[in-house]
Order: C-alpha cells, then structure tokens, then sequence
C-alpha cells in the first residue's frame, strides 16, 4: 500500500523524510511565476485549453475510458480537484504512507462520507467504545434511516469476544471503525486485532475495511496503516491544521478503497476549499515540530498531575505500567504518548468546575490539537449525550477534566494548573 512518491521524493535515490518535503513536495514553482508558496487558487472552474480536452477530461472523469498512458488527471471544477487540494493531498500522504488522500471541509464530512461510500441497506458496523460525538450520532441515528446498523466493543475485547458481538448477524459485517486512543479516557484499542477479526469475515465480495480514526496521535505517533487498517481518517481541524483557525479533515488509504470515497465526495460536494487546503499547507510545515513540542510539553505536566494531592487518578499513555496489556499494545502500536492528557480531580463536578473556571493561561474550550493549550470537562459538555451509565462504564466519570498541551512554556502550564489545583 506504501504510496509511490514523485522523483522529487528522494535525494540521490534515498527517501526524504516527510517533514523534509512539507514545504515543497508536489508544487511546482515554475507553473506560478516562481512564487515560492503554492499560490491560493480561488476559482471555482478552469479553462480547458481545447474542446477535445475537455471532452477526454469527462471520458475519464465518467470512467467512460480508462486514462492513457501518460495522461494526466486534468483540472476542470472545483469540486473535483483544485491545485491547493492536490498539493496538499500529496504531501499529506507522506506521513501515513498512504497511496491516496481525499481532504474534506471537515473531520465529519470525512467520516461520514466514507461510511456513506463503503456501506449499505443490511450492512453491520462494528466499533470500538466511545466514539467521538458526531460519529456515535451518525452512527446510532443516520445509518439506521439506511438499514444499517452497529454494534459497539470496549477496549478490553478479545477476537473471541468480537465475533460473540457479530453472532446475531451472520454475514453481515462490513466495516470495523475504530478510534484509538479513545476520547477522553485515552484507553487503547488493538487495530491489528481488528484486522484480524475483519480477515475472518473478508469474501471476494465482501471487503470489510478496517477504518481508525487517528486524530488523537496520528499522523505522526501512530501509523494504522502499518498495523492493518484499511483507512485512516482525520479531523484535519485538530493536530494537522494545529492552531484552531481552521475546520477540516483527511481520508487516507489504498487507491483502490479509495475510489468510491473520493467518488462519493464529488457528488457530496463535501470537499476542502482552496483557502482551507491552503492554509492546511501552511499549517503541515511545521506539523513535526508543535506535535513534538507538545509531546515534551505533556510529558512535564502528567508528571506534575501525578503527583498533585488535589488529583486522584491520571490517564495519560506516558503512564501505562510495564506489565499490563495496554502498556504493550502501547509499545506495539504508537511511537509516543501524544498530548492528551485527563485527569480526575479530587471531589465530583464542583470540584472539576472550580478548577476549570480557575485556569488563566490553559483556555476553557472543546477541540484540541491546537498551539495553545485547551481544558474541558467530557461529562457535561464533549460525552454529555452518553447516558450516565455507559459513561460509569467507560470511567467517564464527573471528576474527570480532559487537557490538550500546547506549544506554551512547560513550566508556566504547570504553575497555571498548580494555581487552579489549590483554589
Ligand atoms: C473533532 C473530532 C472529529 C470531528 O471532526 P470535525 O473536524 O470537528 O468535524 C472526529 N473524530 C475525532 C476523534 C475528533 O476529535
């Protein structure tokens, strides 16, 4: 599935690494005057040089024709494809590996274009619990209106346990959705597990793609794709684009899976624009160093939190202990903690409360990957449409604050919490 790169991918036949190629992979100056920056192309359509080129562009574009030998993929709408779009696609494949990307004008509009496209009348999900909020929506009460229906799975669940889950339905499954580390309990799901169990149920009509939803870690401290997934999707809105200006989001995965979502996008229209995709480009350039920084950063302060009287428990993949089952899927699966870090305060609500309204420099605010540091409480703003006892189920509990590290200085995070831990 590794993606083949342009020639401008290597240097003296070796790969250049990702964030080597962020600021001008897949671009190319000479096409706009030398401008060193890909150029925002606000335009809706474009003008076909002859009546015969547009006419091969629709032969293609219709699958009347497969493309010939060397015939480029032309630019002809918006909708389709866009200089901006394409660059950014391009270089966003790098970091997963990924043969092809679709960049949507939202996280939402990815996953739930992608569903659209790979599922039907009579299918069954399978997914892992909890789900990101507009996913567990669209899941639960869209996808029934369309005869499809889902069954969730805890962390804790073995393949034996899955297939007891896929018992009722015999031949029905046609899609595992994971989302790993889960949101906001940071517990982690094997994803080679649910290829496995996927495998299982594979006919040659029957594909049943494993998609992860690697916003928490990816692209850069978790690769599904090397793990067995078929897909990975994004809200681009978060770690990717990075400073919380900006909604978007990302499907990766082999050209083949993704031709019915880049298909299903055209005729959705729930493609990224080109001011969104270009100010994505801008935002990947320097994706490595604030992911790393706020990496280093979320080391300091779970170590802080872990030894604050004032909290009770922290959940954080940096504090896994050696020995346990999530601390080896965590050496198997991810390259670092990531920045995501929840903690349970001593007391309930009032207490989680005090502390958030107590902050200065950490913003009370949902979202996160941005540059600036994020605290929010899950039970009663992110997972208030749970039901209380599915939360209890999941150790989603009132106490429980749910941080994302910034770029800040480590040391001024860590007095803003200390001030807020002692109100
Ligand atoms: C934010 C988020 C989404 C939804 O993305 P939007 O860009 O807000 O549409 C999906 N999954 C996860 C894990 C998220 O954090």
């Amino acid at each position: 599935m590794t993606a083949p790169r342009k020639p401008e991918g290597y240097l003296d036949g070796r790969p250049l690494r990702p964030e080597s190629l962020m600021m001008s992979y897949g671009y190319s100056p000479a096409l706009s005057e030398g401008a060193i920056k890909c150029p925002i192309f606000q335009t809706s359509t474009f003008v076909f040089p002859s009546a015969a080129a547009g006419k091969a562009f629709f032969e293609v574009a219709y699958g009347l024709r497969p493309p010939r030998e060397g015939e480029k993929e032309a630019l002809a709408y918006s909708r389709l494809n866009n200089p901006d779009l394409e660059v950014l696609e391009d270089r966003l494949k790098l970091w997963d590996e990924a043969e092809a990307c679709a960049l949507f004008e939202s996280g939402m509009a990815a996953i739930t274009t992608t569903l659209l496209a790979l599922l039907s009348p009579g299918d069954l999900l399978l997914h892992s619990e909890p789900l990101y909020g507009g996913t567990d929506h669209f899941v639960h009460h869209v996808l029934p209106r369309f005869g499809i229906h889902a069954v969730g799975f805890h962390h804790d669940a073995t393949a034996a346990d899955l297939e007891r889950l896929l018992e009722g339905a015999p031949g029905k499954l046609a899609m595992v959705y994971v989302e790993t580390p889960a949101n906001p309990t940071n517990a982690l799901f094997d994803i080679a597990l649910c290829a496995e169990v996927a495998r299982r149920h594979r006919t040659p009509d029957r594909r049943v793609p494993v998609i992860v939803d690697n916003t928490f870690l990816g692209p850069l401290w978790q690769h599904p794709l090397a793990h067995g997934a078929d897909a990975v999707v994004y809200s681009a809105t978060k770690y990717i684009g990075g400073h919380s200006d900006l909604i978007a989001g990302a499907v990766l995965g082999s050209k083949e899976l993704m031709a019915p979502v880049r298909a299903m996008r055209t005729f959705m229209g729930t493609m990224a624009g080109p001011w969104t995709s270009w100010l994505l480009l801008r935002s990947l350039e320097t994706l490595k160093l604030r992911m790393t920084c706020q990496m280093k950063n979320a080391r300091y302060v779970a170590d802080f939190l872990a030894d604050h009287p004032a909290v009770e428990r922290v959940y954080y993949p940096g504090h896994l202990s050696e020995g346990t089952a999530q601390h080896a899927l965590y050496r198997r699966q991810c390259l670092a903690p990531g920045a995501m870090i929840s903690f349970d305060v001593v007391g309930g609500e009032a207490e989680a409360f005090r502390v958030l309204d107590a902050l200065k420099l950490i913003k009370l605010a949902v979202s996160l990957g941005g540059t600036e540091s994020l605290a929010e409480h899950p039970y009663t703003m992110t997972h208030a449409d749970v039901p209380p006892e599915k939360k209890r189920r999941l150790g989603l509990t009132e106490q429980l604050i749910r941080l994302s590290v910034g770029v800040e200085h480590p040391e001024d995070l860590i007095a803003d919490l200390g001030q807020a831990l002692k109100v």
